[in-house]
């Protein structure tokens, strides 16, 4: 058979490594991505952003990786067309590619706002590895920044371009707060202290309405919808991500809020599998169909569909959506599951700055944020995972003590 990928990920990767790992060497399999690089961490772009990392540290795997599995890499070019009756993918070039099954794997694009000037040199995105080298080109002589989003990439970004040396970096953020999908006022105020403590502004309640440009067409200022001007010589836009979902669509492919699938990750499309950011998922706690974005969940589902491609049928569990832990400076955040419910109950440690706010649902526990001190984030999760009755152990769990719950 010709396994062909389309993506080098988190997905892609794990799938490569499946389809090997359980298909032996009977199968030809060639990989092809759009970027020209060897797969990396994107998780891990902020860091070498602040200069904690080089290029060589965040790669994913070594460089010979596709080669000392006998995979055919093709990188640097796009796929451009799927025609799944003929089954062969269309690239850029003009070539194409037969196949016998088919994953695309082809993660996210960052949401880019129609906003006056958003094409102005010196506004960014942080998605690919390409985007924080043009960033890193673009911060020597720059002292002042502005990131647009106050999420999770948002923040990241705005503590790396800080951590660089960047004089004054400015977060806009559109709600009263920040991290509005993971943490509730509490944590997010505690992150927005210590990031602050680090020099970075936030301005809540706003809008970005135009990035201007100077008289040499760099950007020179982001104004905002209220009138005021920040000058700045660079911005952040981090504003979300949407699915690649491009190829199974306009092959006819149902698609949602990211490529459908079914329990065995193959799309509507015969022979087609998809992974990763590019697909939708339904969210176990509270049957929600969002788009899958987390590392985590790319990578299992790359290797449940590499399993299933070979014939293998492994059904894909609905995943838990909300699972995100980030450290901002010396604070470090966990949020998993619902952040609202049936009781509950929250306890801070001004003194420890700890925070733990646990949701219950009837006798389980369906979610939790710890912030400051995260030990035992594991057993938490695995609660909220399991569903195993945890209100007898509430006060343990708000306390920390999670040692005497197992
Ligand atoms: C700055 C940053 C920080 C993050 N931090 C975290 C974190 O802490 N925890 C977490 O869980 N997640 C984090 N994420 C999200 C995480 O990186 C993604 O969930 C993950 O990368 C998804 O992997 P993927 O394989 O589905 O797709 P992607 O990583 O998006 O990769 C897509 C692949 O497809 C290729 N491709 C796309 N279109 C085509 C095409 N038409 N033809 C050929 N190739 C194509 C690309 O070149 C790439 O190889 C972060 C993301 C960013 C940007």
């Amino acid at each position: 058979m010709h396994l062909l990928v389309i993506g080098s990920s988190a997905a892609g990767v794990a799938a490569v490594e499946t389809l090997r790992r359980l298909g032996g060497r009977d199968h030809r399999i060639t990989v092809v991505t759009a970027e020209p690089v060897p797969a990396y961490s994107r998780c891990l772009l902020p860091d070498l952003l602040a200069g904690r990392k080089t290029e060589a540290a965040i790669g994913l795997r070594p460089p010979d990786f596709y080669r000392r599995l006998g995979v055919e890499l093709l990188a640097g070019v796009a796929a451009v067309a799927l025609r799944p009756q003929e089954k062969r993918v269309v690239l850029a070039d003009g070539r194409e590619l037969a196949y016998d099954r088919l994953l695309v794997a082809t993660g996210a694009g960052p949401v880019l706002p129609e906003i006056p000037g958003v094409g102005v040199q010196g506004v960014f995105t942080l998605r690919t590895l390409d985007d924080a080298r043009r960033l890193l080109a673009a911060m020597p002589g720059v002292s002042r920044a502005v990131v647009a989003g106050g999420g999770l990439v948002g923040l990241k970004a705005a503590l790396a371009l800080k951590q660089a040396g960047l004089e004054k970096v400015t977060v806009v953020v559109t709600s009263p707060r920040l991290l509005t999908r993971q943490l509730d006022d509490r944590a997010a105020a505690m992150v927005e202290r210590e990031l602050a403590g680090r020099g970075i502004d936030f301005i809540y309640n706003a809008r970005v309405s135009a990035f201007l440009p100077g008289p040499a067409g760099n950007l020179a200022a982001v104004l905002l919808e209220d009138g005021r001007e920040l000058p700045c010589g660079l911005a952040v836009v981090a504003k979300g991500v949407r699915p690649n979902a491009a190829l199974v669509a306009e092959a006819g492919g149902r698609v949602g809020r990211g490529i459908l699938v079914d329990e065995y990750l193959c799309t509507s499309l015969p022979d087609v599998y998809a992974a990763g950011d590019c697909i939708q998922v339904t969210d176990r706690l509270t049957g929600e169909k969002v788009n899958s974005a987390l590392w985590t969940l790319a990578f299992e589902q790359g290797r449940l569909a590499a399993t299933n491609m070979l014939g293998l049928r492994r059904p894909y569990p609905a995943p838990l959506t909300r699972l995100n832990s980030a450290r901002f400076g010396a604070v470090d955040v966990v949020s998993v599951g619902r952040l609202e419910g049936e009781e509950v109950l929250a306890e801070y440690d001004a003194l420890q700055r700890t925070y733990r706010r646990l949701v219950f649902h009837g006798h389980r526990l369906a979610g939790f944020i710890l912030a400051g001190r995260v030990e035992g984030a594991g057993i938490y999760t695995a609660l909220v995972k399991s569903g195993r009755p945890a209100w007898g152990y509430r006060h343990q769990l708000l306390q920390g003590r999670v040692g005497s719950v197992f």
